[in-house]
């Protein structure tokens, strides 16, 4: 099944990009293993998969030990700060950065080891209540105030799109994000780029993919749905 899962999303990627006009090494598929156990992953990596994307501190680090270590791991859920140390060294992104005071820790964490410490900052587009994220209104001053922080490199924006049944009515949420993204770059401020547009799950990466999105997050679509209530996740 999961080999079946990956051909079909890697084909609607690859028409997304067709109708976008747009390459297919543009956009990166992370394979979102949550709640995943390490076989699981393991078979994925066995069909190629080497993006991988968690959303929990522990888990990542539990899976970063029993894994190869030619994967690449994204931190793509809430972090919180007294647990960026475990895994500023393990991630090549952190997806989620939602404060200044997760930036300065990140900055701080990195400075003691040494990294350069690449990050997205992400932003509630659709201004959900129940969503983390800089707001679009504050977005600009929050560049202005991470941008002094040497040891990050900002490397674009991220958002999680509301979950709805028709991916359409999330169309105006990635052009947003795209619109903001292309305001920042142009401001051209140090240490800031905005060469990832992080955006798109299962139910509108293809949407999201026509409207700009470098890095697609998808979970159910490759490994199926999530049972939270076996462990607790
Ligand atoms: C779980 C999760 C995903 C993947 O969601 P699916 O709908 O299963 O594809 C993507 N992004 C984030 C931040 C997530 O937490």
């Amino acid at each position: 099944m999961l080999e079946e899962n990956l051909k079909f999303v890697e084909n609607e990627i690859q028409e997304a990009c067709r109708r976008a006009g747009r390459r297919r090494d543009e956009v990166t598929l992370i394979a979102v293993s949550k709640t995943k156990p390490v076989s699981v992953l393991k078979e994925a990596y066995d069909l190629g998969v080497r993006v991988f994307g968690e959303n929990k501190v522990q888990e990542l680090m539990d899976k970063y030990e029993e894994l190869p270590k030619d994967i690449h791991w994204h931190m793509i859920g809430h972090l919180q700060r007294n647990k960026v140390k475990y895994i500023i060294d393990k991630v090549d992104l952190i997806h989620s950065v939602d404060s200044v005071r997760l930036a300065e820790t990140i900055e701080k964490e990195a400075a003691r080891k040494n990294l350069t410490v690449n990050i997205l900052i992400e932003v509630n587009v659709a201004g959900e209540e129940s969503k983390f994220g800089v707001s679009p209104e504050e977005l600009p001053e929050f560049v202005e105030q991470i941008a002094g922080l040497t040891h990050i490199r900002v490397q674009g924006l991220m958002t999680i799109a509301p979950f709805v049944e028709d991916s359409e009515a999330n169309r105006r949420i990635f052009e947003d994000l795209r619109k903001l993204s292309v305001d920042i770059a142009e401001k051209n401020v140090d240490n800031i780029t905005m060469r990832i547009l992080s955006m798109g799950m299962t139910n509108d990466y293809s949407v999201a993919i026509e409207e700009g999105a470098t890095m697609v997050r998808v979970g159910t679509g490759i490994f199926g749905a999530r049972n939270y209530a076996i462990n607790g996740r």
